[in-house]
């Protein structure tokens, strides 16, 4: 009976910051991608598309019903994860920001050595400021994933190369296409149940499944896990008239190809205060319209055009914007608490001012629950004890989660350059502690 030094479980961006930490590892390695044929189609449009442009199936799994009219939330199943269909904002936290200091990133400083290990091999372009505004508002271009190194360009497809390109470089290593079911404590090490029936040991596992997939496996795996809880932010989404009287013409701003056009942040006291992302609806694939309008993904291959861009739609997230959610695992279900109160929210009050002295019109938008995205701070219980917490005791702590699930806050702009942070620095926390303890001779 073999047993593996580490198991990593997912192969999204923060098992790829895992898989980064463990660079030049000598010991024994099993990866389980969950990535399963049996899984199909998400709820959303951006799903959809994407799925039709690359001519494949969109692969997710373990659908959970969400409260009110809000569609099903689904776990991701393919290497690559939900970068697979993301909007390759790859953002750099302020030093005010809760960047997810702790005990394994102490310092700003590391949090940004952090940043750039996992960065190092990705191919990220913009981030520079275009413009500072009145009241604190800053424009400058989005800071995007377009590639890897050994891969340039190829954007939606770029983490899961990414993955793939570390697999070839470990040498002791094992990939499973396959879904863990259940973790369960041995003597010396922890089983994983796979969906087959086959079973896999190791003396330590690292858990990347995603915010949901960590969730659903903790609560087939420990009974007493039936509750869990989570935070996401619930943007806003403005859809703006004569937006070209704030910022120019979109032509003037938009990267060749990228819906992602412009990025609006308020910084204050080194803290983020309000994100938004300006979109240019002409670098649109069409097959993103024709979806969002209810009639399928068509027309592969072809961009919007810019005469669409007379209304541009602005996504904008503030403090405000957080929401609790609790996940009933029994019922598979989750409860979303209400959406914020816009007129109470004073960043987007002040940011409609501003439009408005400029002479821009907008309509009043929300965001669904669930379909933010920016899934962190995963609790366990009524009580909202904190993951950390709860897996460390369970399985005596052979098992690190090194997901969002364990940034109990996430600041306004997006969060998983963070999280791939934080998986880095507690992957690299692990495998020092391991070779300390190991016998030596
Ligand atoms: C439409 C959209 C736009 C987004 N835009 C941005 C953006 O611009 N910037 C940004 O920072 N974030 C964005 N996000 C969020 C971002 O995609 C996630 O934060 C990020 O993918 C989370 O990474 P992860 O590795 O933790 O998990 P995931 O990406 O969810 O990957 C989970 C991995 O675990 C595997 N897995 C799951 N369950 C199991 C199991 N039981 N057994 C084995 N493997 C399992 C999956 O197959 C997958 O490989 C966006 C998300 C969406 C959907």
């Amino acid at each position: 009976m073999r047993v593996f030094d580490f198991a990593l479980i997912g192969a999204g961006p923060t098992g790829y910051a895992a898989l980064t930490a463990m660079r030049g590892f000598s010991g024994s390695l099993v990866v389980i991608t969950g990535a399963t044929p049996e899984s199909g189609l998400g709820s959303s449009a951006k799903f959809a598309s994407v799925a039709f442009e690359r001519q494949r199936p969109a692969s997710f799994a373990e659908p959970v019903v969400v409260s009110g009219k809000a569609p099903k939330i689904f776990s991701a199943a393919e290497v690559g994860g939900l970068a697979n269909y993301w909007g390759k904002q790859l953002q750099v936290y302020e030093e005010g920001d809760p960047w997810g200091q702790g005990q394994f990133l102490e310092t700003w400083k590391d949090y940004r050595a952090a940043c750039d290990a996992v960065q190092s091999d990705l191919e990220v372009i913009g981030g520079s400021e275009r413009q500072h505004l009145d009241g604190g508002l800053a424009t400058s271009v989005p800071r995007l994933l377009v590639g890897t190194s050994t891969a340039p360009g190829t954007n939606l497809e770029a983490m899961a190369h990414a993955v793939e390109r570390r697999f070839e470089e470990m040498g002791d290593l094992e990939v499973r296409s396959e879904r863990v079911q259940r973790i369960e404590e041995e003597r010396d090490c922890l089983r994983l149940e796979l969906g087959g029936g086959t079973q896999i040991r190791a003396r330590h596992v690292f858990l990347a499944a995603g915010v949901l997939g960590t969730a659903s496996l903790l609560a087939r795996s420990l009974p007493r896990v039936t509750e869990t809880g989570f935070r996401d932010h619930v943007p806003y989404t403005l859809k703006c008239f004569g937006l070209r009287r704030a910022f120019g013409p979109p032509s003037s701003y938009y990267i060749h190809g990228d819906f992602n056009a412009l990025a609006l942040k308020r910084i204050q006291g080194g803290r983020c205060s309000l994100y938004a992302s300006v979109y240019a609806v002409s670098q649109a694939p069409v097959s993103l319209l024709t979806a969002a309008f209810g009639l399928g993904p068509r027309m592969r291959g072809r961009r919007v055009g810019p005469a669409i861009d007379l209304i541009q739609p602005v996504r904008i997230w503030t403090p405000e914007t957080l929401v609790q959610n609790r996940h009933l695992h029994q019922q598979s279900r989750i409860e979303a608490n209400p959406a914020p109160d816009p007129r109470r929210d004073q960043e987007l009050q002040l940011l409609h001012k501003w439009l408005s002295a400029q002479g821009v019109r907008s309509l009043h938008g929300s965001t669904a629950p669930g379909q933010g995205f920016h899934y962190h701070n995963l609790t366990v219980g009524e009580d909202q004890q904190p993951v950390d917490e709860v897996v460390e005791p369970a399985f005596s702590g052979r098992l690190r989660v090194i997901n969002a699930s364990c940034l109990p806050q996430i600041g306004c702009p997006p969060h998983t350059l963070t999280a791939m942070a934080q998986a880095f620095a507690r992957v690299r926390h692990d495998l020092a502690r391991a070779k300390e303890l190991k016998p030596s001779g």
